[in-house]
């Protein structure tokens, strides 16, 4: 077979628009992958987007495929927060543009054949490729702490791995953690009718947009925050450069990664926790399974029985963890703690292999975490690959 000019790994916000943007310079393009598998499947059912409206559009060269255009196109409603429904079916909307370039099968493995590359599919096909764009997301990244390692799925699940809520009506929940995962579930789950109490470790809850009015004051607010919204005052602004902040040293990159996506819940939140038990300024120190329920110790000395422990404890990238690249491809990458090292184009150190979204997010900053970040991230690498790609 003919090799394609370029394979995007993921049909997520990042592959998808990618693609699209890809496309249109005239180079042959495959994205593989379920189109908005992680959202679909794997964020919990009823969910609101955090980002804001303008912040939630995937990207196309002519932004002519945003949110609000699948709304007009598809007479529904505009809503703010966006419900996740909406948001899925928006990125499933959007990625007809891709039309038979997009590929529904997954990759399986990915090897060096210089001087291109060779994926191998679910089903034995193998493709050449002469670049590969790894846009595979988060889903592998997920933290467990060690202490819940020997629970099975039954009794411990991460945020980002379930989308009933409903089964756990009746039930006793402890969640653990304080960013957007752990409160959204905590709600969520209480309006199930679980009994959920949250265990943090944080001496307090953060909320995003604690001062509304510092977003109200027209121009003066342009100044102080970007459109995405990422990061507080001040910080938002310098992240909406990546390419700038691609050039910081990198301790200063990382301050500003940490300082922008500290745990916090959106601002909607704290109004549907009212009711909800939340215990700050504690640890689960340790965890053993009794019967079929959970008995968690705490570092404060109190302890509860649980039926299910669901952990909104966050990610952290490794690319190791991405079982379709080859420890030796690994090997090949150099890295900062599990992060690629990448340059302009998102190039990687390996040739003609490039990373988006997440994983680019020690490189370009935490705009790349979000939704936001798709659209400098096609038109960089869009760029690089129709000057290099071929
Ligand atoms: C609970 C939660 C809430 C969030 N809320 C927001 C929000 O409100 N706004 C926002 O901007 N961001 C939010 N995020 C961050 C969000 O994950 C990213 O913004 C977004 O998903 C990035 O898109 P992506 O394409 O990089 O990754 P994903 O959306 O994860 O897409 C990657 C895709 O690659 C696929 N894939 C992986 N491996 C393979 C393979 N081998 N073959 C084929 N396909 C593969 C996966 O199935 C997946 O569908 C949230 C994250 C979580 C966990």
């Amino acid at each position: 077979m003919k090799p394609c000019d370029v394979a995007i790994i993921g049909a997520g916000p990042y592959g998808l628009s990618a693609g699209v943007h890809l496309r249109a310079k005239g180079m042959t393009v495959r994205v593989f992958g379920e189109p908005m598998d992680f959202w679909a499947n794997k964020m919990p059912e009823g969910m609101l987007l955090r980002s804001p409206r303008v912040a939630s559009n995937l990207s196309d060269p002519d932004r002519a495929f945003t949110l609000e255009a699948y709304e007009a196109a598809s007479k529904k409603k505009a809503c703010a927060p966006v419900p996740l429904d909406t948001f899925v079916e928006y990125g499933r909307w959007f990625r007809q543009q891709l039309g038979s370039d997009l590929d529904e099968r997954t990759v399986l493995r990915v090897d060096r054949d210089k001087p291109d590359f060779r994926l191998t599919l679910q089903d034995g096909e193998e493709i050449q490729a002469t670049c590969v764009v790894i846009a595979a997301g988060i889903g592998p990244f997920r933290k467990k702490p060690a202490l819940f390692e020997s629970f099975s799925r039954q009794q411990v699940t991460h945020c980002y791995e379930g989308r009933d809520v409903r089964k756990f009506a009746g039930k006793r929940v402890a969640i653990i953690g304080a960013g957007q995962s752990a409160l959204e579930t905590a709600a969520l789950l209480h309006e199930a009718n679980a009994q959920i109490e949250v265990i943090a470790r944080q001496p307090h809850l953060n909320w995003i947009g604690k001062r509304p009015w510092l977003h109200h004051m027209g121009p003066i607010s342009s100044l102080l925050y970007s459109s995405h919204d990422v990061g507080p005052l001040g910080i938002s602004r310098l992240v909406a450069y990546p390419k700038l902040v691609s050039q910081l040293p990198l301790r200063l990159r990382d301050k500003i990664r940490t300082r922008a996506v500290r745990p916090a819940g959106s601002r909607w939140l704290p109004e549907r926790l009212a009711s909800v038990k939340i215990m700050t300024g504690s640890t689960v120190l340790k965890a053993t399974a009794v019967g079929d329920e959970i008995d968690l110790k705490l570092s404060d000395g109190g302890e509860r029985r649980v039926d299910h422990v669901v952990l909104g404890t966050g990610y952290r990238v490794d690319i190791s963890r991405y079982d379709f690249l080859s420890q030796d491809l690994i090997g090949e990458i150099k890295q900062f703690d599990g992060y690629p090292k990448l340059t302009s184009g998102f190039r990687s150190s390996m040739p003609k292999l490039h990373f988006i979204g997440a994983t680019a997010a020690r490189s370009f900053g935490p705009l790349l975490y979000f939704v936001a970040g798709t659209d400098f991230a096609s038109r960089e690498l869009t760029s690089h690959l129709a000057k290099n790609g071929r």
